[in-house]
């Protein structure tokens, strides 16, 4: 099955608002084994928006487009909705009670404006947005579904996972379709090609292998169209061979983050970790914050931008800085242990270098040198690693890079 999206909303055109609606609607309906055929962002215009309907139905069975619900006057989508599809109004009561209560609990007029909100095209099934004002519709015209979400992230992906995703199970016979996970970190795309190759050759028809690459880390993605119990069981072998020739850099087989994964090893082991960072800003101590139960694990963290920073919190001493800089082996080594002393911690990892791209003198190509430490009360790793992203990116590789190492001698040492 084929649908499109259709993003409405002055703000996508002038680059103001980056298009994420999209994107993230592209991934539930795949999820589900719905083809994209386009993504389009459009203006809040009468003309615009009917002719792209008009488009879509006339060559796909769903069309979802997002934004414009809002109570001002530039919110044309529902009454653009209702006019094409010549339809009378109707007060979505439910809708209704729902608006009036959030403007009481907020002590706030209940005004004529805020009650539009509750009226929809006759036509519609209300898709009943328990997060927000503005409710969701679907129309099922002409042999086509339209639905039109609010344009509010938050909103949006609540009534698609909720509301929307349900709807189109019940409405389609879809074709289920079944993902393996192989997730790797270190290497690049063109590596992980070459080393599974023969094993990518043997792939039967049905099985197709995706490579999702994004920084310090490519996810490979075995999909089936198919959820027959001996189509899961070649999916499963085709993965275990995979994880088997790749296992150095594998870790992991689903889609939780590698922080999730540091984290879950930390509890189950009732550790606890704490971080020097430099180059990384207090990302790695960041990235773990957003993990439910951080507490649990996460002792503290230092963001020792200066060598002063370094010298005074961590105990770096000034000669090992003069003869070696920030940016050494010896540094990181410093950091993590004055980290561990100092913070009582089991686990720690240290990160110093110089973000910015370089023009890199052997290859010529702009590179950024990171240093890391990783490791225990027992033992200490350090690594050189050569990023090649902008700074912002590099943070988030480096970041990836360092807990992945940790990982991985975890899983080496435990
Ligand atoms: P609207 O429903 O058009 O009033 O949109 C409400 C708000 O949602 C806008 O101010 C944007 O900040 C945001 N928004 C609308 N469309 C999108 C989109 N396609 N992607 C991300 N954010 C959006
Ligand atoms: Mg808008």
């Amino acid at each position: 099955m084929i649908a499109n999206i259709i993003t409405i909303g002055d703000e996508l055109l002038n680059g103001q608002t980056i298009d994420t609606n999209s994107s993230f609607i592209a991934e539930k309906l795949g999820e589900i084994g719905i083809k994209i055929k386009y993504r389009r962002a459009i203006a809040d215009d009468v003309q615009d928006i009917v002719a792209a309907l008009e488009e879509s139905m006339s060559h796909t069975q769903l069309t979802i487009i997002t934004g414009g619900l809002g109570p001002t006057k530039d919110d044309i989508t529902k009454h653009t909705l209702r006019q094409f599809f010549k339809a009378d109004t109707k007060i979505d009561e439910p809708t209704l009670e729902h608006v009036r209560s959030i403007f009481e609990n907020r002590g706030l007029p209940f005004t004529e404006v805020n009650q539009l909100q509750a009226q929809v095209p006759s036509n519609c099934d209300v898709l009943f947005n328990k997060m927000g004002t503005a409710p969701g519709m679907w129309f099922d015209e002409r042999n086509h579904i339209f639905v039109s979400l609010p344009g509010v992230p938050f909103e949006m992906k609540y009534l698609m996972v909720h509301e929307v995703i349900p709807k189109i199970h019940d409405r389609f016979q879809l074709k289920p379709i079944i993902h393996r996970h192989i997730q790797t970190a270190s290497v690049g795309e063109s590596f992980l090609a070459r080393t599974i190759e023969d094993i990518e050759n043997h792939l039967p028809e049905n099985i197709k292998l995706a490579y999702l690459p994004s920084f310090y880390r490519v996810n490979l993605r075995l999909s089936a169209i198919d959820d027959r119990p001996e189509v899961k069981d070649q999916l499963s072998y085709f993965k275990q061979l995979i994880r088997e020739r790749l296992h150095d850099v594998v870790y992991g087989h689903g889609t939780k983050s590698i922080y999730e994964y540091v984290h879950q090893f930390l509890i189950d082991g009732n550790q606890q970790i704490s971080f020097a960072e430099s180059c990384t800003g207090g990302n790695i101590a960041h990235q773990f914050t957003l993990i439910e139960g951080a507490s649990n694990i996460l002792k503290g963290a230092w963001v020792v931008y200066s060598n002063e920073f370094k010298e005074q919190q961590l105990g770096v001493s000034k000669e090992l800085l003069e003869t070696h800089t920030e940016y050494s082996h010896e540094c990181v080594e410093a950091m993590a242990k004055g980290a561990l002393m100092h913070s009582g911690a089991n686990y720690v990892i240290a990160t110093s270098g110089i973000m910015t791209p370089n023009l890199e003198a052997q290859s010529g190509k702009p590179m950024s040198t990171v240093y890391i430490a990783f490791g225990s009360r027992e033992r200490i790793v350090t690594k050189q690693l050569s990023l090649i992203y902008n700074r912002s990116n590099n943070i988030e590789a480096a970041s990836i890079a360092a807990v992945f190492h940790l990982y991985m001698d975890f899983m080496i040492h435990k």
